[in-house]
């Protein structure tokens, strides 16, 4: 069995300690494949560092997340884009609007969402999006940007059955994580009637730890966690889930 955790975070300070050996345990533990979201150009020298360390597993995004849009955004989307220039990245992520923590920068992080957008037409590249607070927002810009080359995932899922429909019609496959497994995380209550085709799975790592880590720092491994309440919600194997998720990642990332 071969699980992809498309969206996780394996350069965080959180993993200073101990990063190679939770690495190894998810390995061990079938998680082999790990796809890496930028944040800003701060963390791009270590997220370098993990792919030399750990090459066959490890495919990093570049992009510069909505809560750190801040008065030097500009520079650091030329960092991005300097970065796209020089070699593979295996994404535009993770990029969008986030209403939570700062919704006085909200249009310089719609002007650097569009941004990225086009940096990802321009390097025929998936998205990877972060939307918290601000589905209204983020279907407009798509709404407004929305072409055959434009396609990705929308990390961390979170919304209403409708807003998923929404996301699948603009070529968005939906990231699931360790909300899927809270009481009150509504999504799993209507899931599983989305088809998995449109189903890649994720553990945003250090953050969202599935339940019974909930509250606790984050590991890749603990996608099993996600992979168990996927196939309890839709009555088949978690081997066909990651089968069929793992399938479905390599189709939006090219590998
Ligand atoms: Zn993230």
């Amino acid at each position: 069995m071969i699980i992809t955790d498309t969206h996780t975070h394996l350069y965080s300070e959180a993993f200073e300690e101990d990063r190679s050996d939770m690495i190894k345990r998810a390995i061990e533990s079938n998680v082999t494949r790990f796809f890496v979201p930028a944040i800003d150009s701060t963390y791009t020298e270590s997220m370098l560092q993990l792919e030399k360390d750990f090459p066959q597993h490890i495919f990093l995004m570049m992009g510069l997340h909505p809560t750190h849009v801040k008065i030097d955004y500009k520079k650091e989307l030329e960092h991005v884009e300097q970065m796209l220039q020089s070699r593979k990245f295996y994404a535009v992520g993770e990029i969008g609007i986030d209403l939570y923590w700062d919704k006085t920068t909200l249009d310089i992080q719609i002007e650097a969402f569009r941004h990225q957008i086009n940096l990802a037409k321009q390097y025929k590249l998936p998205i990877v999006i972060h939307c918290r607070e601000s589905f209204d927002e983020i279907f407009h810009v798509l709404e407004q940007e929305k072409s055959e080359d434009l396609f990705g995932i929308f990390h961390c899922f979170t919304g209403t059955l409708k807003e998923a429909h929404k996301a699948i019609s603009y070529n968005m496959k939906l990231g699931i994580g360790g909300v899927v497994t809270f009481k009150n995380g509504k999504i799993d209550q209507f899931i599983n009637q989305i088809d998995l085709k449109h189903i890649v799975l994720e553990t945003d790592a250090p953050y969202l730890a599935p339940k019974p880590y909930r509250g606790k720092r984050n590991e890749s491994q603990y996608i099993n966690k996600v992979l168990e309440k996927l196939s309890e919600l839709y009555g088949i194997s978690k081997e066909a889930i990651a089968k069929i998720t793992t399938e479905n990642s390599k189709q939006v990332f090219g590998i």
